[in-house]
């Protein structure tokens, strides 16, 4: 789902807290990646059968790569949100997270959106 569908389906602040709770279980999957990671090295035995080995260096390579995708996924999420929190401000009277999108270009990477309360519209770019 999209920002301008998700701030209209929700609002912002649902999106917004969303988008929180979304990037921070991506932190919570690289915790317990780097756990599993730490693991696989410590049953690692070079005198272990090659099927062993080959097994841990299986989950070795399969922890890091999810760990590394999910620390990844976890900053692009939260920087995103917060960089379109940031925007969220009424420029005309100071109103926080209260607007309507009126438009969504998605070429620009830009929404347009109008105060609830003073009807001011400006632009988020995301
Ligand atoms: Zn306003």
């Amino acid at each position: 789902m999209g920002l301008a569908e998700g701030i209209r389906k929700r609002g912002f602040r649902k999106w917004y807290e969303r988008e929180l709770i979304q990037s921070h279980a991506h932190l919570v999957l690289t915790c317990f990646c780097a756990i599993g990671l730490l693991a696989a090295f410590e049953v690692h035995s070079r005198s272990a059968p090659w099927s062993d080995q080959l097994t841990d260096a299986g989950a070795i390579v399969l922890f890091a790569f999810v760990g590394v995708w999910a620390l990844r996924r976890y900053l692009y999420l939260l920087t995103h949100a917060e960089a379109v929190a940031n925007q969220a401000v009424c420029p005309q009277c100071q109103t926080y997270a209260r607007f309507s999108v009126t438009e969504d270009d998605r070429v620009h990477q830009l929404l347009t959106v109008r105060c609830r309360k003073c009807e001011h519209e400006w632009a988020i770019a995301h």
